[in-house]
């Protein structure tokens, strides 16, 4: 049988030692148990510690979880495993459940790059010149600026979004590279981009794209859109977190380079075990933010509690929708961890 402690060593062995791992056990027991007593469930992302998939109900990306988390019925509370916009999101489109953040600490750089006020502003702007003007933004983003928006889209569907609305002209809101990718999908729209980035995928370069190539030829390469053009355009693939995972499950190739947050590197690796995932990643340190001694604290003692205020509620949830209605989204692309245990 294999033991937690095999399943995390093969991911880092000099990180996940036996000493390291132990205390891991019981805190996975505990957590169950106040899982069970506080009615609660816990969706996680697909960047987070690999140890937080051990106690997470589900696994995804952005899009995933979202619809995951509207979906939740029978459970009274949301233990949120991700980032801050994320746990938002979560209480957004379903207001009525106790949601959870169990680390203040997991915001994003990204979405802080904007704020309501400063998109209303340059959205106001521009409607001077263009009209017809629709502000699209990425769901990484504040449930502010979600409320200033016509639509979201994620990664996996910002492509459909901005090709479905109406409008010519979008402004995109926040990550330039996104924008870009979007563009050069979208050739007949003018995408007007907002100036921010990941600083994960940001700083990685084509070189060590190259380099990899170099040493294992014949190798996949799968890049998450947030990566600078020049790196996606030495992508097989470029793909959301979850697409990444089917295309690695799907593929006849054995040896691929996940080029994103090292997370999901991780949770390849877990998920088709049977395959090679080598990186050029880098580490989130606000989707690393979640321990699971966070997530026992925060069953323990219902915190941090996440709210959004009227009327960003309200706003931001109808421009989630319209992304739901112009993609026809389902939630089939959940990943569930059951699946990945045994796979
Ligand atoms: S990887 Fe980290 S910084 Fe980048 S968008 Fe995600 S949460 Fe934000």
């Amino acid at each position: 049988m294999t033991t937690l402690s095999d399943k995390l060593r093969v991911l880092d062995p000099d990180y996940y030692t036996p000493e390291r791992v132990k205390p891991f056990e019981a805190t996975i027991d505990r957590i169950q148990e106040l899982k069970h007593a506080r009615n609660a469930v816990v969706l996680a992302h697909n960047y987070q510690r690999a140890e937080i998939f051990e106690v997470a109900d589900y696994l995804g990306d952005s899009l995933g979880l979202s619809l995951k988390a509207a979906e939740v019925k029978d459970a009274d509370v949301i233990v949120f495993c991700g980032v801050h916009f994320m746990a938002e999101t979560a209480k957004i489109v379903n207001p009525d459940k106790i949601v959870l953040l169990p680390n203040l600490a997991a915001g994003c750089s990204l979405a802080d790059t904007a704020t309501g006020p400063t998109v209303a502003a340059r959205a106001a702007e521009l409607r001077k010149t263009y009209p017809d003007l629709q502000v699209v933004t990425y769901v990484n983003t504040t449930a502010e600026v979600k409320a200033q928006s016509d639509a979201c889209c994620t990664s996996s569907n910002a492509v459909t979004v901005v090709r479905a609305l109406e409008s010519k002209h979008i402004l995109f809101i926040p990550d330039q590279n996104l924008a870009r990718h979007v563009a050069l999908h979208v050739p007949d729209k003018t995408i007007i981009a907002w100036d921010g980035y990941c600083y994960v995928h940001h700083q990685i370069t084509p070189e060590s794209v190259l380099a990899m190539r170099r040493q294992i030829p014949g190798i996949k390469v799968l890049v998450h859109p947030e990566c600078r053009d020049d790196v996606v355009a030495l992508a097989d693939a470029a793909l959301s977190t979850s697409g990444m995972v089917d295309y690695a499950k799907a593929s006849d190739g054995t040896d691929f380079l996940a080029v994103t947050e090292c997370g999901l590197s991780d949770l390849l690796q877990i998920s088709v075990p049977d395959k090679h995932f080598y990186r050029a990643c880098k580490i989130c340190r606000f989707m690393k933010a979640i321990s699971l001694d966070d997530v026992e604290q925060a069953l323990l003692n219902m915190r941090f509690q996440i709210e959004v205020d009227e009327p960003d509620r309200s706003r931001a949830r109808m421009a989630l929708e319209r992304m739901f209605e112009l993609t026809g989204e389902t939630r089939d692309n959940l990943t569930l961890p059951g699946n990945v245990a045994n796979e």
